[in-house]
């Protein structure tokens, strides 16, 4: 039997601009042209004020868990071979959440509050997934 092949993003038109820069290496966000606020995931909408005048900025890259889980067992067929490995919420210093995996260390070392920066892992050759890993 082959080897599982794991899922690759779904890229909707208005996420294609986060996506072409995290091949570059580069993580972005939205910004509210007309009220400010941060926004992620892509959208085609600011979710505070509903004007569509969004622009693309670069993130620090840096922030802290919020939350995370070890995945152990039952993991999707895939991600088997990636046991135990961690899914976390990252609060990101502009204020925005992403849902990523904790890299680099042991998933037990893991802890709520812990700083983070942002790494890229090749997927394939169409995708680098934004991942996070403990600040040294
Ligand atoms: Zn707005």
């Amino acid at each position: 039997m082959d080897k599982p092949q794991r899922p690759v993003p779904v890229v909707n038109p208005w996420a294609k601009p986060f996506w072409d820069a995290a091949n570059e290496e580069r993580l972005t966000y939205q910004k509210c042209k007309d009220c400010g606020a941060n926004i992620f995931y892509p959208r085609i909408a600011c979710t505070e004020c509903f004007s569509d005048n969004l622009e693309w900025v670069e993130a620090s890259g840096k922030g802290i868990v919020y939350s995370y889980t070890v995945v152990e067992n039952n993991a999707p067929t895939a991600f088997v071979p990636e046991c135990p490995y961690v899914v976390a919420i990252i609060k990101l210093e502009e204020g925005i959440q992403m849902l990523s995996n904790i890299v680099g260390c042991d998933p037990y070392d893991v802890s709520c509050d812990m700083p983070v920066e942002v790494v890229f892992e090749k997927l394939n050759d169409e995708f680098k997934l934004p991942k996070f890993k403990p600040v040294a």
